[in-house]
């Protein structure tokens, strides 16, 4: 089809403080039995919570599996049989991204709606229609692409709060990007005549940035002394929601390319929200932007805690780095989402440049 736009998103997003009680009540048009799957934390952190929500309004639990670990294929089957015997009407994740997609990935071969309960905030996996599987050795291996979107999507606010400030950092960090590869892709498909994200998502991608500009570093301080002020709930929607609806609409650029460049050529010291924080920082300057505006994200990134140095995500020598940038550049799906094909000289430069203070 010809100038498509199209966008896709969960059916219905729920935040707030207390927010599971409302698990039960909104999951009812989905059926009365429920599978629910999540790491142990997790799950010890939330089900007394979800079993009184789904109780309250006649939903059983056929059954509760709180052993992933991580989202691999031999998860995803040990699942799906229990879940064949157990015939639920819909699949609950609790947790993080590895639980949530995990639960996506059942739902989806045991052919029902999928629930997530997100328990904190370093993912946007949430409301996704798509599952990332792992090797047992923790390696990327597949982006699988859901025919839907899940159903319900549950994050309560005390929940996410009570979990370690480092997961909320990380997933500020991978948020960042959204703005930066969302504009590039859209320009990029625009000259290259493929579909073109929307405008609606093109908006949400900035207000996720602004408001993670706005609110960020009064959310981590505010965490770290334990409240839980207006700018938790703000950076909390901006990572679960905003930026989520912005990264599936649009697509990844250099930042997260370089993200795989780097974590296929060498050991990192860094989590994924970081390097792709620092991933958007050398993306922001080598388009070109105002050094104004990149120092700003700089020195955003550097009160909160995310790194703005190579060095602080990863010990490269110069001949690993010179083959994550070519890997970035040239075999990388996402540089397609560049208006130029990256130069791999350029992007060195920059990242030099940043090293010594931008
Ligand atoms: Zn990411």
């Amino acid at each position: 089809m010809r100038n498509q736009r199209k966008l896709i998103a969960a059916s219905l997003y729920i935040q707030g403080r207390g927010a599971i009680a409302l698990l039960g009540e909104n999951a009812r048009k989905l059926g009365k039995r429920a599978y629910v799957i999540g790491g142990r934390t997790a799950i010890s952190v939330t089900e007394e919570r979800i079993r009184a929500s789904l109780d309250a309004s006649g939903i059983e639990v056929v059954a509760i599996d709180s052993e992933v670990k991580d989202c691999t294929y031999a998860t995803i089957e040990r699942l799906v049989e229990k879940g064949r015997r157990v015939e639920p009407d819909f699949v609950i994740g609790v947790g993080g991204g590895r639980a949530v997609d995990t639960a996506k990935a059942v739902a989806w071969k045991l052919a029902v709606p999928a629930v997530s309960v997100g328990t904190q905030c370093a993912t946007n996996a949430d409301g996704s229609a798509e599952f990332v599987v792992y090797t047992e050795d923790h390696k990327f291996l597949d982006a699988v692409i859901l025919p839907d979107n899940p159903a319900i999507v549950i994050v309560d606010t005390d929940v996410i709060a009570a979990a370690p400030v480092k997961y909320l950092i990380w997933g500020m960090g991978d948020a960042l990007t959204a703005k930066f590869e969302g504009e590039s892709h859209a320009e990029a498909m625009r000259k290259k005549g493929g579909s073109v994200p929307t405008n609606t998502a093109l908006a949400l991608a900035n207000a996720t940035f602004e408001s993670l500009m706005r609110n960020g570093l009064e959310a981590v301080e505010a965490l770290k002394h334990g409240t839980h002020s207006d700018a938790v709930d703000e950076v909390i929607e901006a990572v679960k929601l905003s930026s989520a609806i912005a990264f599936e609409n649009t697509g990844c650029a250099l930042a997260h390319a370089l993200h795989n460049g780097l974590t296929q050529t060498g050991t990192m010291k860094a989590e994924h929200g970081e390097i792709v924080a620092y991933g958007t920082i050398v993306q922001a300057a080598y388009e070109g932007r105002p050094d104004d505006q990149v120092r700003a994200i700089i020195d955003w990134c550097d009160s909160v805690g995310l790194p703005t140095k190579l060095s602080a995500v990863c010990d490269h020598d110069r001949d690993a780095l010179v083959r994550a940038i070519e890997y970035a550049c040239s075999k990388d799906a996402n540089a397609e989402s560049m208006p130029e094909k990256p130069d791999p000289i350029r992007v060195m430069e920059i990242m030099d440049r940043i090293e010594s203070g931008f």
